[in-house]
């Protein structure tokens, strides 16, 4: 087996862009997802290591004497991380010719001969889901004998075979042996969560085909593929017993409600666990079943609302309701599931008035917490190809300027009707219109009262916040 390294590779300060983060950039306030994708072939090879730079504050120079200590090194990169991580990949392969360097994420998956043709440094790139190919490089396999793998020969890129689809997901072993050998997880922080919180995935993929939506197009697929709910169940026993510091538990599956009768088995197990969790969820969860998963433990639903105009949701296809919205979001809160709302501005048919009509959405939807995202065309979404035929890409046309010099999301998408800078500010008048109204005021300031670890928690999100909306201020 090679002495294997995954890395995280260091990159902007704060910048929440590792193998865990869906829309890679750096947050409102401090964000790090966990870098699941990573530690799932680190639980496959044997005596690897497994760092997260980003969330430890390790810069390159921190990493690169480890690079004389290993065969193999297996780095994440992202569209608006990709030139920055070829640099780590260089100076790693200066410091150890020997080196072998690896590439993984969607963003090589999808641009695989540019990705290679970008460094000589990079060996190879594996595509879509890598686990059992970096198990097999790791075994020493030669390149031509691995699926899923481009590389060059003589200065030609060959593209081997694609990698089976993954579908036996309890053959993948459990990643939080991995979190508790390599990573520490009060580096994790999610605005929304508890903290400490824990983070695993308990499948694959999600049924539905949002045009803007990067991981069921590139590396999930449209078909939920998941562990059973004793080996989930199995190793939230482990996660209990490993973290008795972690406050709460999450499911990262894009829908983690895209199968009800399974949805609530596992939170019967975790009931019995007696452990609070939250997930991802698509607004159309049945009252029954909701009223299952909360006496069972959950605390928070991730839903993603996008918008509050019903053409934008056909748009994007997004299979959802304006009214169904509504139904789910006055349930929960009836049953007390807090919600963290996700919205986009800037999706094709976006206008000024369907901007209003979001933030008036979202104020009667009333989540606990939003998100607010400028609309990004990421390479491999149905979306980076319409705005390409229309020509509403601004920038570099490979995705790699998805984020300014900070690592802050910019808008990379302008209408005729409605320009990059348009959208650009609307993000910041969402949270102001959302946030700064006396009932989520009192809503965020009874929160801080009744708990002096949220009182200083919310008193550094709150600056941070303050913080990223004047940088915004500045840059426009
Ligand atoms: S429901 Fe959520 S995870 Fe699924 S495709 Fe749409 S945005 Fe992506």
């Amino acid at each position: 087996m090679l002495k294997t390294l995954f890395l995280n590779p260091p990159s902007f300060e704060g910048f929440d862009g590792g193998a865990g983060s869906r829309y890679q950039a750096r947050r409102e306030i401090r964000s790090f997802w966990y870098p699941t994708w990573l530690a799932q072939p680190a639980a496959l090879v044997p005596g690897s290591r497994l760092i997260d730079a980003p969330a430890r504050g390790l810069s390159l120079e921190d990493v690169l004497p480890l690079a004389s200590d290993y065969e193999l090194a297996v780095l994440h990169t992202s569209s608006p991380s990709f030139p920055s991580d070829v640099r780590v990949a260089e100076a790693l392969k200066e410091a150890n010719p020997r080196l072998t360097v690896g590439f993984v994420g969607a963003h090589v998956a999808v641009l695989p001969d540019e990705s290679l043709a970008a460094s000589t440094a990079i060996d190879f790139i594996a595509g879509n889901e890598f686990d059992y190919t970096i198990k097999e490089i790791a075994e020493g396999r030669p390149f031509e004998d691995v699926d899923g793998i481009s590389y060059r020969v003589g200065g030609e890129i060959v593209h081997n075979r694609p990698r089976a689809i993954l579908e036996d997901m309890d053959s993948l072993p459990h990643v939080v042996d991995v979190y508790k050998r390599d990573l520490t997880v009060e580096d994790y922080f999610i605005g929304y969560l508890y903290h400490p919180y824990v983070s695993v995935y308990t499948g694959r993929g999600c049924k539905s085909r949002c045009t803007f939506c990067l991981w069921p197009q590139t590396i999930g697929g449209h078909r939920y593929r998941t562990r059973s709910p004793a080996h989930v169940i199995e190793e939230m026993a482990k996660a209990k017993a490993y973290f008795p510091q972690a406050k709460e538990f999450f499911f990262d599956d894009d829908t983690f409600t895209d199968d009800l009768p399974r949805a609530e088995e596992i939170a019967r197990g975790l009931g019995a666990l007696g452990i609070t969790w939250s997930c991802n969820a698509k607004a159309n969860v049945p009252y029954e079943t909701l009223k299952v998963l909360k006496d069972n433990g959950l605390r928070l639903f991730v839903v993603g609302y996008e918008s509050g105009n019903q053409q934008i949701l056909h748009n994007i296809k997004k299979g959802m309701r304006i009214e169904w919205a509504h139904r789910f979001s006055e349930d929960c809160h009836k049953l007390g599931i807090k919600i963290h709302g996700t919205f986009i501005v800037g999706l094709p048919g976006e206008t000024k008035e369907t901007i209003e009509e979001t933030i008036r959405f979202a104020k009667q939807v009333n989540p606990h917490t939003i998100q607010v995202s400028l609309a990004a065309a990421y390479p491999g979404t149905f979306l980076y190809d319409q705005a390409q035929e229309n020509g509403w890409l601004l920038r570099s046309q490979d995705g790699s300027r998805l984020v300014g010099e900070e690592g802050i999301q910019i808008s990379s998408i302008s209408y005729p009707h409605l320009s990059h800078q348009e959208i650009f500010e609307a993000l910041g008048d969402f949270y102001r219109a959302f946030y700064f109204r006396p009932g989520k005021i009192v809503d965020m300031t009874s929160e801080m009262v009744t708990s002096p670890h949220m009182f200083k928690r919310r008193l550094r999100e709150g600056a941070e916040f303050f913080r990223f909306l004047g940088a915004r201020e500045d840059a426009r």
